[in-house]
């Protein structure tokens, strides 16, 4: 039998009716180039409406339009402004090479594209600079009156990959999807996001929609607070300390230099009372820091596949937490074998973690395949009770004599020395064993190779085979546009390295 509820789209436009009617007074601040802007919900949402005029003026609205911005108040706009107007936001990668930004913007036909002052790129299609003078001529319009009622699986935003293994491939978030993931980060027991927050949003809106959290924020009624264009550990800290931001959202490296410069600086983080952190697995070292100034972290885990966070731990015991955490609301998670064979959850049995939910994409923007459940190429071990430990990307796993090796519980066993800042360990083809993990580290202060190995032997928590053969200092480690470590170049440089006498 049929229920008898009517039908309600769920869609970004629910969430716009939040903002203009309940949240009027609430505010947004985006640093942007030369200043910080302050403004309510209510002069957002006629920004919004404003620039649902601008777009249909230009022959734009319902269409794929690409985004290349950090995070600001225009990008903001643009996120309600293009899916509330029936189209397709596509949030181009800022650190893509301008031959990658050509093809993803190709890809999705994009009609035109928005783009910060910043980026150097000419693509071939209709561009707009978000700058003042954009400011002026969004002023200058009138605002939408109407805005089109939508259908909940239509596209909102879309994204592509990094593509460090190929070319990128695109994925497309629906209304629905977005507002099932954003409510869900509002539960108690995911980020707990709530009205009386005030949000500091550091994850790129460039990937992955900044993981929804703008969308939550607004959903929501909290005070809303965006770095801006390139920010720097001081500009972070600045926003964090005068906004009076309470919980902030970032990749770990955000928060190593954030956590780096408050050293240094002997600063303070203010309010800041949670940070949460994904992408890559936190270090410990990092979580104990941040604990010492009252700040708490959880730790996420989710992929441009997922939608973003997907897994979320908010565990007090930093042994625990440097676990990916327990599968959210709209979500559910499988071990399986190379057979695709479902595997125990026994916290000691590896495989890959495959994926299904509300807010998982069934394909690839014209991929030929559908996904009943996605397998993500992460390897996991699970625990009795769901929470999720990922052990390594499948392609990064170290194969030393038939046996695997984890090499990021490694890097995360050498970042745990106090006088290392930060590392990476990928395998090198060795005659005898197959592969051997090398260290490539940067030093927080002078040590040796040496003492390096004698703290990874002293923690007693891997095999001596383990231990990396070489360890190389250096002043930095690679990373990808999103700022994970790019092991595809570590492994050329360790080569390299490896060569010169
Ligand atoms: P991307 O789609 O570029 O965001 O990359 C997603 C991948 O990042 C995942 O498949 C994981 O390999 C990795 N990842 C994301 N979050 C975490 C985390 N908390 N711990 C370890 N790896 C993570």
């Amino acid at each position: 039998m049929d229920s008898t509820i009517m039908d309600y789209e769920l869609t970004i436009k629910s969430i716009f009716w939040r903002i203009e009617k309940l949240y009027r007074d609430r505010v947004i601040v985006s640093r942007l180039s030369n200043s910080r802007r302050t403004y309510t919900y209510e002069d957002f949402a006629r920004r919004v409406r404003k620039t649902v005029t601008f777009l249909k003026q230009n022959g734009l609205e319902g269409k794929n339009v690409a985004s290349i911005a950090w995070n600001t108040s225009r990008h903001l706009e643009l996120y309600f402004a293009v899916p509330l107007s029936g189209g397709v936001l596509h949030t181009v990668n800022v650190r893509f090479h301008p031959r990658e930004m050509d093809y993803v913007v190709e890809e999705m036909q994009d009609s035109a594209v928005f783009m910060d002052e910043d980026i150097e790129a000419s693509l071939n299609v209709k561009t707009f600079r978000l700058n003042e003078s954009y400011d002026e001529i969004i002023d200058s319009q009138e605002p939408a009156q109407e805005l089109p009622d939508l259908e909940e699986k239509r596209g909102a935003v879309s994204c592509f990959t990094s593509g460090t293994t190929g070319k990128p491939k695109g994925v497309i978030y629906s209304h629905r999807s977005i507002f099932i993931h954003s409510l869900s980060l509002l539960a108690g027991d995911v980020l707990g996001l709530s009205s009386n927050d005030v949000v500091m949003d550091v994850v790129p809106m460039f990937h992955i929609s900044g993981w929804d959290i703008p969308f939550a924020s607004l959903m929501t009624g909290a005070k809303l607070v965006l770095p801006g264009i390139r920010p720097k550990p001081r500009d972070l800290v600045e926003l964090i300390k005068e906004e009076g931001v309470t919980l902030a959202a970032g990749a770990p490296t955000v928060w190593i230099d954030v956590m780096n410069y408050v050293e240094k600086e002997r600063e303070d983080l203010g309010k800041l009372r949670t940070v949460v952190m994904g992408g890559a697995e936190p270090p410990k070292g990092l979580m104990e820091r941040m604990r010492k100034l009252g700040v708490r972290t959880y730790h996420a885990w989710g992929m441009t596949e997922t939608e973003a966070i997907a897994t979320v731990n908010r565990s007090d015991d930093l042994n625990v937490l440097t676990k990916q955490g327990y599968p959210i609301f709209g979500f559910e998670i499988s071990l399986l074998d190379p057979a695709g064979r479902e595997l125990p959850w026994d916290g000691k049995t590896m495989g890959e973690l495959a994926v299904r939910g509300a807010f998982v994409t069934g394909r690839y923007f014209k991929g030929e395949a559908k996904f009943t459940w996605f397998r993500t190429g992460d390897i996991a071990v699970v625990d009795p009770d769901g929470n999720v430990k990922v052990v390594d990307r499948q392609k990064d796993l170290i194969k030393s004599g038939g046996e695997w090796i984890s090499s990021v519980q490694l890097e995360n066993a050498i970042m745990s020395f106090h006088k290392v800042s930060e590392a990476v360990v990928v395998g090198v083809h060795d005659e005898r064993w197959g592969e051997r993990p090398v260290a490539l580290v940067v030093p927080k202060e002078p040590t040796t190779p040496q003492e390096v190995v004698e703290y990874l032997k002293s923690l007693n928590a891997f095999p001596n085979w383990w231990i990396p053969d070489r360890i190389i200092f250096v002043d930095s480690i690679p990373k990808t546009s999103t700022g994970k470590l790019d092991k595809k170049v570590v492994r050329e440089e360790v080569k390299k390295l490896l060569q010169s006498p």
